[in-house]
């Protein structure tokens, strides 16, 4: 970020040659923050949970690049406020490669997807419009791409997931920042481990749920 020094191979390995050159340009010694170990960390580990939870499937492919794409979209949209287009566009085209995929084996998963671009958006879309903005536009154009991937099922519990761990890790934050109303909260973060827990355990959460009720 300092010198514009082109990183060769080495400087490249994920954590540890942060860890070897002490968090430094080796250029000009300028720090280099340590978000981005933290990041390539984090993507580790959801990639081991994606490998545990969805097992050595064709599914595993768009699932390991669905987590990394939101986990890029998260940090950007706590930074800035918005998604970038082009995550949205990249997790679209995985999408769509995967619908193509999966429809050799039958039209049930591509109806259940083309249901999902419309339904978190959908209502996301509508909840925008009564609180006029309330909801930005980048979260709904990322739920449309994302729904397509995953089907109407999983993004239906990724906008109940999202609305818990929001209201759970929000009021706090309002409570301590003290907050005021109408103070801008990046959804997007919520959203995004809404749909990775929805992914990767949604099965296991509703059939919880539901035996809660069905014992
Ligand atoms: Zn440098």
């Amino acid at each position: 970020m300092h010198c514009g020094k082109r990183l060769g191979p080495l400087e490249l390995i994920p954590v540890l040659s942060w860890l070897f050159l002490r968090g430094r340009c080796r250029g000009c010694g300028g720090r280099i923050s340590a978000r981005y170990p933290v990041v390539e960390l984090l993507n580790g580990a959801l990639w081991y949970l994606c490998v545990r939870a969805v097992g050595l499937t064709a599914f595993l492919v768009p699932a390991l690049a669905l987590v990394t794409a939101l986990l890029v979209a998260s940090f950007i949209d706590i930074d800035t406020q918005e998604i970038p287009n082009g995550v949205t566009i990249f997790i679209l085209i995985v999408a769509v490669l995967w619908n193509v995929y999966a429809a050799f084996e039958g039209y049930g998963v591509l109806l259940q997807n083309v249901v999902g671009f419309f339904t978190a958006s959908g209502i996301l879309l509508v909840l925008a419009i009564i609180s006029r903005g309330g909801v930005g536009g980048g979260d709904i154009k990322l739920m449309a791409a994302c729904g397509l991937l995953l089907g109407w099922k999983n993004m239906l519990l990724t906008l109940a997931a999202a609305s818990i761990l929001g209201v759970l890790v929000m009021v706090p934050v309002f409570l301590i920042k003290r907050l005021r109303r109408g103070t801008p909260i990046p959804f997007g973060p919520f959203l995004a481990a809404g749909m990775v827990i929805s992914m990767l355990y949604g099965e296991a959460i509703v059939g919880a749920y539901l035996r809660i009720f069905l014992p």
